[in-house]
């Protein structure tokens, strides 16, 4: 029970890592609000951590409007009292060649992996600030740190949010905020095997994938899950501004 009532709302929690996260928090003992554009996904979210006595609201969030995670974290408080945890999570991924990359295909990306990220901080700053204390994380990506073919703009985008998570930590660490980045490598979720599909033989690319691996697997959710545990727990109380990179390895060969 390392996060006995405390509040955390995670965005993204319709899938994967999110929805892992989600109910890794809930078994610590967390009120988790799993927010998510798709809120039939998110329901399922709350009804999976309920079916196992967890507590769970699902609210339906779309990142990428300011107005809806203001309204979020204002509807969290109202009901809760107070935002201990907010974890930045929802994502999205457009794989393809730098020159068919759209204005629109950009648009989105930004939208939703870098201003929805930001929307997430700086609302749940304000609130954090009110109580002087309070945890985000936001999940990056490997693929913020290192390069790979056809990921250009969501690189960019993932590299944002790294030095975007240091600036912040920098500018609130006194205010009692701490702020880290989480880099998953390749995770088994949705996204990446939607991502796979893509491929011509989506099994010989899976298998590139294991191969890129020093671990030799893909990582799962709930191993993500652990380590955005440790994060948001008093365990990290002195780590700020970094970047937690869970990639089976694949970023030191
Ligand atoms: P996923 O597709 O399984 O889940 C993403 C969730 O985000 C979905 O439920 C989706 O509905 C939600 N979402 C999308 N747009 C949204 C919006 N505008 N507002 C609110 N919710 C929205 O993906 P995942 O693999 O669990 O990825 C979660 C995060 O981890 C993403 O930020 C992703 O970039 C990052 N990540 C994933 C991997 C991987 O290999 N799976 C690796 C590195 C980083």
């Amino acid at each position: 029970m390392r996060l006995k009532n405390k509040v955390a709302l995670i965005t993204g929690a319709g899938s994967g890592i999110g929805r892992a996260t989600a109910q890794c928090f809930a078994a610590e003992g967390a009120i988790v609000i799993a927010a998510d554009i798709n809120e039939a996904e998110a329901l399922i979210t709350q009804e999976l951590i309920e079916a196992v006595g967890g507590k769970c609201q699902a609210f339906k969030v779309d990142v990428s409007q300011e107005v809806q995670v203001k309204d979020a974290i204002a509807k969290t408080v109202s009901i809760y009292g107070r935002l201990d945890i907010m974890h930045n999570n929802a994502g999205i991924s457009i794989i393809k060649p730098t020159t068919e990359i759209t204005e629109a295909d950009l648009d989105r990306l930004i939208g939703i992996n870098f201003k929805g990220v930001f929307f997430g901080c700086k609302h749940a700053i304000t609130q954090m600030v009110t109580q002087q204390e309070g945890i985000i994380i936001n999940t990056a990506s490997e693929l913020g740190l290192v390069g790979q073919p056809l990921y250009s703009a969501y690189c960019g985008t993932k590299g944002a949010v790294i030095a975007m998570t240091r600036a912040l930590s920098a500018e609130w660490v006194k205010q009692g905020i701490r702020i880290n980045a989480l880099c998953p490598g390749p995770i088994d979720t949705p996204m990446l095997r939607a991502e796979l599909d893509l491929a011509t033989n989506p099994k010989l690319e899976a298998q590139a994938a294991v191969d890129s691996i020093p671990a030799g697997k893909l990582g799962t959710a709930a191993e993500i899950a652990k380590v955005a545990l440790f994060l948001a727990s008093d365990d990290a109380q002195f780590v700020h501004g970094t970047t937690i990179v869970a990639d089976g390895g694949k970023t030191i060969i």
